[in-house]
């Protein structure tokens, strides 16, 4: 069965990019354009992942990120932050608010797929 992802992300272009990157690498993915959304989605389907753009319109990433590590279905599930400048270096920072990484904007379409592999691998390898 396909990893499947969920992408959050307000930009149509970089949603469509990771889509294009990541469907060609044989993920599944959700899409969702704003955090109300994506906690819809959740309630229907589990992702192996998620990417978090951190700037979204009304609910922010890091606010999504608080709901999602805070109920019990959803608080497993990998996350992968999506900066654009903010939190761009700052490690710690990204990691003390539930996030399992971050990548920085302007997205490396080669970094991406690499990325998302070792965080679904490393978060199956805490759960064993
Ligand atoms: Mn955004």
């Amino acid at each position: 069965m396909k990893d499947k992802i969920l992408v959050v992300e307000d930009n149509d272009r970089n949603r469509k990019l990771v889509r294009i990157i990541l469907q060609a690498k044989g993920y599944e993915l959700m899409e969702a354009s704003t955090g109300e959304d994506a906690i819809r989605q959740l309630k229907n389907a589990k992702p192996d992942l998620i990417l978090l753009d951190i700037q979204l319109p009304k609910m922010d990433g890091l606010k999504l990120t608080k709901i999602i590590r805070d109920s019990e279905e959803t608080r497993d599930i990998p996350i992968i932050a999506l900066t654009a400048y903010a939190m761009k270096g700052d490690r710690e920072r990204i990691l003390d608010a539930g996030f399992n990484e971050y990548i920085s904007k302007p997205i490396d379409t080669r970094q991406l797929p690499v990325i998302v592999e070792k965080i679904i691998k490393e978060s199956r390898e805490k759960a064993k």
